[in-house]
């Protein structure tokens, strides 16, 4: 199994009725990636790279093609069936933080684990973990307006992290940020890579790219570039 790639797609198209004309803003995607990869998807703004991440995090399925996500179909899912992979196996961030202002960071952290079904008790453990895994071990209790902007994204990365899952998607995360919170930021995302965590970062600013191990570019809808390099080597 450990072989077989964590995200294989296979000819994704997605597209749109507007005004009965037909807008195909995915057409035909082909893309394996492989456990513990680290990959920036760039591309122009309207390119596609927002609706290829919602696709990969089961936000959202394509019109046509095939999505196996840890070598199972996903691509013809109800609703709800779709959910239930998403808690499972994906983590998300956003450019937003997309964090509830009412709750605590640990609760924030916390909260998705409901869909595992765990106990009270044992969702705080492990978010207490996961805010210590990111540096905020001593922030627990702060509300999300009581943090830095670096500070919400190290939450809502560790929300993203507490249910361990097989791919870690972050859209823009950095949009948000300052140069010296974004370097912060992309040294975490580059101490879960080293750890093992399979990543998958949307960016347009090319010092992010270089962090990332692999770098695939859309345009149209279409994947035009895809180039892998060797470890300390800069695109
Ligand atoms: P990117 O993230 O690369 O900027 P998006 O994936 O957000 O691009 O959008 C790609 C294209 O799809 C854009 O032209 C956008 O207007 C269109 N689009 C995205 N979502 C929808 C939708 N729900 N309905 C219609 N068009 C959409
Ligand atoms: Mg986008």
């Amino acid at each position: 199994m450990s072989s077989s790639p964590v995200i294989q797609l296979e000819q994704i198209v997605k597209s749109y009725e507007l005004a009965g004309d037909r807008l195909d803003v995915l057409k035909g995607v082909n893309l394996k990636i492989d456990s513990n990869e680290y990959v920036a998807l760039t591309g122009p703004s309207g390119s596609g790279k927002s609706t290829l991440m919602n696709i990969l995090g089961c936000l959202d399925s394509p019109s046509e093609g095939n999505y196996l996500l840890a070598g199972d179909d996903v691509s013809g899912l109800t609703e709800d069936e779709l959910a239930a992979a998403r808690n499972q196996r994906i983590g998300f961030i956003f450019q937003s933080f997309n964090l509830l202002p009412r709750m605590s960071a640990l609760d924030n952290v916390a909260q998705p684990l409901v869909f595992r079904g765990l106990g009270r008790k044992d969702r705080l453990k492990i978010a207490q973990a996961a805010l210590e895994r990111v540096g905020l071990g001593d922030r627990v209790d702060h509300l999300p307006n009581q943090l830095s902007g670096g500070q919400r994204q190290r939450v809502a990365v560790a929300r993203a992290l507490a249910g361990e899952p097989s791919i870690l998607l972050a859209d823009e995360p950095t949009g948000n940020l300052d140069s010296k919170t974004t370097e912060s930021i992309m040294a975490l995302f580059d101490e879960l890579h080293n750890q093992g965590q399979t990543i998958i970062i949307v960016t347009h600013e090319p010092e992010i790219a270089a962090h990332c191990r692999r770098e695939i570019v859309l345009r149209d809808g279409e994947i035009v570039k895809d180039v892998t390099k060797e470890p300390g080597h800069v695109l």
